[in-house]
């Protein structure tokens, strides 16, 4: 059988339960690319079984072996890093560079810290009379999206495997192609059969089947909130653990001593990257009244040079979806400085970028995920008015602060009700733990911390 007619289960391919398919659509041209099988309950429940007899012996692999198999996968990513670009440009749209550099190269750079971590990480350690045991947490069930589609199954599956944990990953279904081709890497890498494993398929079958299943001791969701609650509620219901990444409505907030061409330009390419389908955008971006006019002119130029160097959202859905808040912010009353509604392009799901100015802390656009190319732009009277605006919604993924000074930045930033702070531009750390205040989300990812998820202690007393 073809690789691409299964699902990846107990280390091979194995045909699908059911029949129904879905297609796969380059959000370009709008042309279905491909085909993979719609898993069902049955297909879910063989996987979950082959995690669960794989996991007695994957947990006891001593850490340094575990470490030398997550190298392995790093280096066959390495080696298929140009196929992993196509394939995400293929289906999720963004241009190809940018799938090179983040797409690609960003889950490599994931694995290799796993891979470090797993071969450094004390999973021992001593307290007066006792000896702590950090154990793997059991069978994870990963259940990811579409906006950083390799990413996200990564950042889940490696820190999982470092710590002993076998895996079941249910991939978005509009960017299942980069998972069929990781599960690939996995077989490569020879990682044990059993201890990863794919269905694809759509979220209420086969997600929901995932999570409700008995054998799966934690549920790690990334995607919306509705979907994150009700994967919360299912947990709560069995005493399953749970982790939460559930975007954001995050804040730049350009102090009055700050460069602000170079706040205001960063500002926008972070909105405009990857479609402004990053859960951790600064979609906000917060003005001194004395500046508000010059920013707003430097914003909608920066937006208008973008044009049509920004690729489509993902989908016919995401596309109406980011269009209808356009529509909402103009009828709220808010000023359009650049794009609007109208779709720049015939065919393909392309969304002008998008600057609303006088926006105000109430409107829809200043309060909701919109996960488009959307910027709302917001005037703030003193510091004091920019962090109650900056901590004023239910969100708390990331952030920025720009400041003349350093110190003053980072004040600010820790008066900031989020999980992750940009002072003056500051660079995506893999290292550093990534996830949400408030309703962003439970848990964290990357990292010590996120490796931490997937572990629990046993504690021997002597
Ligand atoms: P979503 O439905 O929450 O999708 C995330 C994942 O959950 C996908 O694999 C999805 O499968 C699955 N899923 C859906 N319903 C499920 C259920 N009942 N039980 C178990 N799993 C389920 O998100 P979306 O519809 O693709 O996007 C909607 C909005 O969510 C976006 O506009 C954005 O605001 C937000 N979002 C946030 C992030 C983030 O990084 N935090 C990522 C993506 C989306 P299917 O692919 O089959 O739906
Ligand atoms: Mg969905």
């Amino acid at each position: 059988m073809k690789a691409h007619d299964g699902m990846y289960i107990g280390g091979a391919w194995r045909p699908a339960a059911g029949q129904d398919v879905i297609e796969v659509v380059n959000p370009v041209d709008e042309q279905v690319i491909g085909t993979v099988p719609a898993g069902t309950a049955a297909d879910v429940d063989n996987a979950v079984r082959a995690a669960r007899a794989a996991l007695p012996e994957w947990a006891a692999t001593p850490p340094a072996e575990r470490a030398a198999r997550l190298a392995a996968l790093r280096d066959v990513l390495t080696a298929r890093a140009d196929e992993i670009a196509e394939t995400v440009t293929a289906e999720l749209g963004s241009p190809l560079k940018f799938s090179q550099a983040v797409h690609a190269g960003v889950p490599i750079a994931v694995a290799g810290s796993y891979a470090e971590l797993a071969a450094t990480y004390a999973f021992e350690e001593k307290t007066g009379n006792s000896v702590v045991h950090e154990e793997p947490v059991g069978v994870v069930a990963a259940i990811t999206p579409w906006n950083y589609p390799l990413h996200q199954i990564v950042a889940k599956v490696a820190p999982a495997l470092a710590a002993g944990c076998t895996v079941v990953v249910k991939p978005a279904e509009d960017t299942p192609l980069v998972a069929r081709l990781f599960a690939g890497a996995v077989h490569e890498a020879g990682l044990p059969a059993g201890v990863f494993n794919l269905v694809t398929g759509l979220g209420p079958v086969a997600g929901q089947a995932l999570a409700e299943h008995p054998g799966v001791d934690l549920v790690s969701f990334t995607g919306s909130t509705a979907v994150g609650r009700q994967i919360a509620a299912i947990a709560a219901g069995q005493i399953k653990k749970v982790a939460l990444e559930l975007g954001g409505k995050s804040a730049n907030v350009i102090l009055p001593s700050a460069d602000l061409a170079k706040a205001v330009n960063v500002g926008v390419a972070n909105v405009m990257s990857n479609s402004g389908q990053t859960c951790s955008a600064w979609t906000r971006m917060l003005v001194h009244r004395d500046q508000y006019d010059e920013a707003v002119e430097l914003a909608a130029a920066a937006a208008a040079k973008y044009g049509d160097r920004i690729g489509p959202v993902v989908s016919a859905k995401q596309q109406d979806r980011v269009r209808g808040y356009i529509e909402k912010g103009v009828a709220e009353g808010a000023r359009l400085v650049a794009g609007g509604p109208e779709a720049p392009r015939e065919q393909g799901y392309f969304v002008s970028p998008t600057v609303f100015a006088d926006v105000t802390e109430d409107m829809t656009i200043a309060q909701e995920e919109i996960f488009g190319p959307v910027l709302s732009i917001l005037r703030y009277e003193d510091e004091e008015d920019a962090l109650r605006i900056a901590n004023g919604t239910v969100y708390g993924l990331a952030g920025a602060v720009w400041a003349g000074d350093e110190a003053e930045a980072v004040a600010f930033a820790r008066r900031m009700e989020t999980g992750q702070v940009d002072i003056n531009g500051g660079r995506f750390n893999p290292l550093a733990p990534f996830g949400g205040y408030k309703q962003s989300g439970v848990g964290r990812e990357l990292g010590v911390h996120g490796l931490a998820e997937y572990l629990q202690t046993k504690s021997l007393q002597f």
